[in-house]
Formats: structure tokens, C-alpha cells, sequence
């Protein structure tokens, strides 16, 4: 079988609109969520493509700020269980900390506590996590295993659609800005899953979709979903069970 998994960061607003695609069409998919931050609202300035700076709102003025601003709103906690209800809900640290400038206690606290939140909020056992800014400490990997943690998603990317050898460095099959994902998933679709179970891991922040570039933008959101939903050959999965976990 070949499993796609979209595989999305940070818990914001947008989520909401992708939700609603994904429920149209059957899709399944992973969000990754800092229990400490929902409700925070900030916005997100880029260059191109990439979101580099963040503003918490009330320290944004207009025209003070050269970069090109995106909301980049959390959902509040007294919502997020109704929004993410049936979807797979990972941890993405407490406080999307950085886990090469935190101490060893700060990291196992950031890894249990979120995950402590997340199981009270959503009642699943959390099992998966990205980590945040990409970023992965001399110890976390083990920090992650102690804390029950088996799979954790890293900002590389893989050279093919096999399930990677350890979970615990997963790499994302492509980010949905790449311009080559159509052509990377049109690869996909025509691979054969027959003999071995393949793996399509794509990654998104929810802000992205309103940049509105040529690589970046809703249309090109709604077309990957039509591309990928209703075949018979691809489940459109958690990353959770597109790993076998
Ligand atoms: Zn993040």
C-alpha cells in the first residue's frame, strides 16, 4: 500500500480551512501541536517562501516592519479538541523551543508536559512529535524515546518513498512549497505499492497557503488534496499509520 501523510506545524487558525478540505475529501493527516502557545497570536514575516520572523501582535506597527506579514494565530485551547477531533494530534514541544539552546531538564520538561496536555485534551497516547525549528539537541532522540515518543519528524528530506530506518529521524518526503512536489507526487502515484508499503510525508504551516506566491498559495493546496483523495491505491493517512506504528 502507499501512504500519503500531510503532516502540519504549529496549530494555527488555517488549520481550520485545511480541515474542512480534508474532511470533504476523506483525507487523514497529522497536526503538530505546542500545548503552551494555543491562543498566541502573532504574525509571521517572510522573504519568498520562507517565514523567517515572528511579531506577537501587540508588538506589530504597521510600516515599521520591512517583511511581508501573515497572520499566524493559534487556536485557542477551549477549541482544539472540537477542531482536530478523529485527526492524529503529535507533540511539537510545549513551547516550540529550540532543543540545541535548552537544557537537558528544560527538554524533558518541554517533551513530557506537552505530551502530559495533549493526552488530557485530545485522550490519545502521543506518539509522535516534530521537532521544532528542525532542531534536534545531542539528547533528544533519547529524551524522546524515554517519554514514549516513537517517531519524530526533522526538516530533512528523503531521497525516496520508503518508511525511513529510524523514526526517531524522519525525514519529510517534501515541504508543499518545493517546485518540484507536483512532479514528486505524481512520481508517487505511479510508484507500485505492492511489494512494499511506500511513504509520502508532506510538511505545511497553516500561514503558508496565504502567502499567495506561485509556490505557495490555496489553489495549489486544493489541488495536491483532489490529486492524492479517493484512489484506491493510496491512503491518505496519520503519519502515525503510514509508519506502521
Ligand atoms: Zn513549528
Amino acid at each position: 500500500m502507499k501512504y500519503f501523510c500531510w503532516n502540519i506545524d504549529d496549530g494555527l487558525e488555517q488549520d481550520k480551512k485545511i480541515i474542512e478540505e480534508f474532511r470533504r475529501d476523506g483525507i487523514a493527516a497529522t497536526f503538530n501541536l505546542n500545548a503552551g502557545w494555543f491562543g498566541r497570536r502573532q504574525l509571521i514575516g517572510r522573504v519568498g517562501n520562507m517565514g523567517i520572523k515572528d511579531v506577537l501582535e501587540e508588538e506589530f506597527r504597521p510600516g515599521l516592519h520591512l517583511l511581508k506579514y501573515s497572520p499566524s494565530y493559534r487556536i485557542p485551547e477551549d477549541e482544539v479538541a472540537q477542531v482536530y477531533e478523529g485527526f492524529e494530534i503529535a507533540s511539537h514541544g510545549l513551547c516550540h523551543e529550540n532543543f540545541k539552546q535548552i537544557s537537558d531538564e528544560e527538554a524533558v520538561t518541554s517533551i513530557t508536559e506537552n505530551s502530559r496536555r495533549l493526552k488530557e485534551l485530545f485522550g490519545n497516547e502521543i506518539v509522535g512529535f516534530a521537532y521544532p525549528y528542525g532542531v534536534c539537541g545531542p539528547n533528544t532522540e533519547q529524551q524522546l524515546r524515554d517519554a514514549g515518543i516513537r517517531y519524530a519528524r526533522t526538516v530533512g528530506k528523503s531521497k525516496d518513498f520508503r518508511r525511513p530506518e529510524n523514526p526517531l529521524q524522519l525525514p519529510m518526503t517534501a515541504w508543499h512549497i518545493d517546485k518540484d512536489v507536483m512532479d514528486k507526487i505524481d512520481r508517487f502515484i505511479e510508484a507500485d505499492g505492492e511489494e512494499e508499503d511506500l511513504f509520502f510525508l508532506l510538511f505545511a504551516h497553516g500561514y503558508e497557503f496565504d502567502f499567495n506566491t506561485p509556490e505557495s498559495n490555496w489553489e495549489k493546496f486544493y489541488r495536491i488534496c483532489d490529486r492524492v483523495a479517493g484512489r484506491d491505491d493510496i491512503v491518505c493517512s496519520s503519519t502515525r499509520e503510514g509508519l506502521g506504528i
